[in-house]
């Protein structure tokens, strides 16, 4: 009798589990990858989504789903790509090409990452100095004895920051009181008189400078310009400018000279082949709709997108970029 109850209950839980383990299954067949990015008030954040956005509109056909986290930036994202506590992230090409070889005064000197994987390169990167008008400050020079933000240990911006206070012979560690905070963070401390200017190396336009430049302390650009020999000693530099129209708040009434990068989506070689080739064939055949997601993306076109990569480009991303003659 016992016996009978048992195999009563025995068969009531199969059904029930096979009931409610079909929707269960098709979840279980659902990977899901997640996206690094950088602060909130960056343009990695956005571009994280607008990414997840087109990709994730096909996840049942590709059984993939991304998700967007928020982090500290570049580095952070690479070596959290490397030790598989993320899938994929945006990174800046300085940053990649460093970690790719290991390059000396980097944070991966004499440790190349040789499983970074480059995927596609998106929106240009400005290495943008915002300082407060009153703080007197009119050339990078002036940063001398000032308080001044660059970087989170973790940003990509931090390494630009300290290579243009450098090339004009000021030491953060001793000549500026040099702060380490997150990019989200500093247009605040701007504005409330904590700090005298920042770096962010970032794409325009971006929320982190609207809030510096439309506060009630003025603000300005400050201009980086740099001799030839500082673009021979870093290749992966070039220079560029701030479009102030932007920004119409900030002091400035012409685009600001300074020097910059790209922002690059990576991942590592472990990744599957064939989640890079879903994800490059949706953003790829979906481009004038992702163009149309962030207004620092009007300049990309599809041939834009494979310059600035120094580590191997994934196999997955490859056989996309070889089947519609991108790469021959
Ligand atoms: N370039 C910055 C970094 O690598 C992030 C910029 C952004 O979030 O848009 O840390």
């Amino acid at each position: 009798m016992k016996k009978a109850r048992w195999v009563i209950v025995f068969f009531l839980a199969l059904a029930v589990g096979l009931t409610f383990g079909v929707p269960q299954k098709s979840a279980a067949g659902m990977k899901f990858f997640t996206i690094g990015t950088g602060g909130v008030t960056g343009v990695y954040y956005p571009t994280g989504g607008a990414i997840a956005r087109i990709v994730n509109a096909k996840k049942k056909e590709y059984g993939m789903r991304l998700t967007v986290e928020s982090t500290g930036g570049s580095v952070y994202n690479i070596n959290a790509i490397m030790s598989g506590d993320l899938d994929f992230g945006i990174v800046q090409s300085d940053r990649q090409y460093q970690a790719y070889y290991g390059a000396p005064n980097s944070e991966w000197a004499g440790r190349p990452q040789k499983d970074l994987r480059a995927i596609f390169s998106i929106h240009p990167e400005m290495v943008t100095l915002v300082a407060a008008v009153d703080a007197g400050i009119n050339s990078i020079k002036d940063l001398k004895g000032k308080r001044v933000n660059i970087g989170n240990p973790g940003s990509g911006q931090r390494q630009n920051s300290i290579d243009a206070l450098a090339a004009v012979g000021i030491d953060y560690r001793k000549d500026i009181i040099a702060e380490g905070l997150k990019a989200a963070e500093a247009p605040g401390m701007l504005q409330d008189g904590r700090i005298d200017a920042f770096f962010y190396t970032v794409g325009h336009p971006s929320g982190a400078i609207k809030e510096a430049t439309s506060g009630t302390r003025k603000v300005k650009f400050i201009p980086i310009v740099l001799p030839d020999e500082f673009y021979k000693k870093f290749p992966y530099y070039a220079p560029a400018k701030i479009p102030v129209s932007l920004y119409p708040k900030a002091e400035n009434k012409e685009d600001v000279p300074t020097f910059g990068v790209k922002a690059t989506f990576v991942t590592s070689a472990r990744m599957e082949d064939k989640y890079v080739y879903y994800l490059v064939k949706e953003i790829f055949e979906h481009f004038e709709e992702f163009k149309k997601m962030h207004p620092a993306y009007q300049v990309l076109t599809k041939e834009s997108m494979l310059e600035g990569l120094s580590a191997p480009i994934h196999p997955g991303a490859l056989k996309y970029y070889r089947e519609v003659g991108l790469i021959k």
